[in-house]
C-alpha cells in the first residue's frame, strides 16, 4: 500500500515549515518534517552525529540514512496510531530531498501534490533563515557561508524534483505572500485533491 502525499516544496526559507504545522493540524493530515525528524535525535547518538556533520556544512545527509530514519519516524508513528495509512495523507516537508531520495520512495508514497512555495528573491530567504536562527536555536541557520551552501545544495540536488514530478502534479504558490495567503493558495488547490 502507497501512502497519500502532498509535498511542500521549496528553498529552505521559502516557509514549508510554517505551512506544514497549519496543515498537520487539519484532520486526516500528517505533517512530517524531516529536518525536525534530525533535529530530535540525540546530538551525541551515532545517528545524530551524522546529521551534525552534514547539516554543519550545508549538505544533505546521504540518502540510505535518510529514509531509514524516516521510514522508522512512520512505522513509529503508524504504531501510536498518529498516522493511519488507510485514512490520512502525508504532508511531507523535506523528503524526498533529492531525485535518489525520490526514485527509492516511488513504490512507498503516493504523491498526489507538490506545493513548490516559489521565493522571488533569494536575500528575503537568507533573512527568514538568519530570523529563524535565533527563534530556533539552530547551528545551521546561524551562519551566512552555511546558509549559502544550503542554498546551492537546494539548487543543484532538490530542485531537479520538480522535473521528476512533472507539471501535473506542480503547483506554484507565490512564497513572498503573507502566510495566510500562501495557505489559502495551498488549500484551494488540496481540497481538490
Ligand atoms: P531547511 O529546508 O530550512 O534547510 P530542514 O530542517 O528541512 O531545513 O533541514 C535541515 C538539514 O537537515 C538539511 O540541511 C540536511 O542536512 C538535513 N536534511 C533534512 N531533510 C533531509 C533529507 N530528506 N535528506 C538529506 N538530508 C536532509
Amino acid at each position: 500500500m502507497k501512502y497519500r502525499s502532498i509535498l511542500l516544496f521549496g528553498a529552505p526559507g521559502a516557509g514549508k515549515g510554517t505551512q506544514g504545522k497549519v496543515l498537520g493540524v487539519i484532520p486526516n493530515f500528517l505533517h512530517c518534517a524531516c529536518g525536525d525528524v534530525f533535529r530530535n535525535l540525540r546530538a551525541d547518538s551515532p545517528l545524530g552525529r551524522v546529521f551534525i556533520e552534514y547539516s554543519s556544512r550545508g549538505q544533505l545527509v546521504p540518502d540510505a540514512t535518510t529514509v531509514k530514519l524516516w521510514r522508522q519516524f512512520i512505522g513509529n508513528s503508524t504504531k501510536i496510531g498518529r498516522f493511519h495509512p488507510e485514512h490520512d495523507t502525508l504532508v511531507l516537508d523535506g523528503i524526498p530531498r533529492n531525485v535518489p531520495q525520490a526514485e527509492i520512495l516511488k513504490d512507498t508514497l503516493d504523491v498526489v501534490a507538490v506545493f513548490y512555495l516559489k521565493s522571488a528573491d533569494e536575500q528575503s530567504l537568507i533573512q527568514r533563515i538568519q530570523r529563524r536562527a535565533i527563534k530556533e536555536n539552530r547551528l545551521d541557520d546561524a551562519n551566512l557561508d552555511v546558509i549559502r551552501e544550503r542554498l546551492k545544495t537546494y539548487e543543484k540536488e532538490t530542485k531537479p524534483l520538480l522535473q521528476f514530478y512533472g507539471s501535473k502534479r506542480v503547483h506554484r504558490i507565490n512564497a513572498d505572500q503573507s502566510p495566510v495567503k500562501v495557505l489559502s493558495d495551498i488549500l484551494r488547490i488540496a481540497a481538490k485533491k
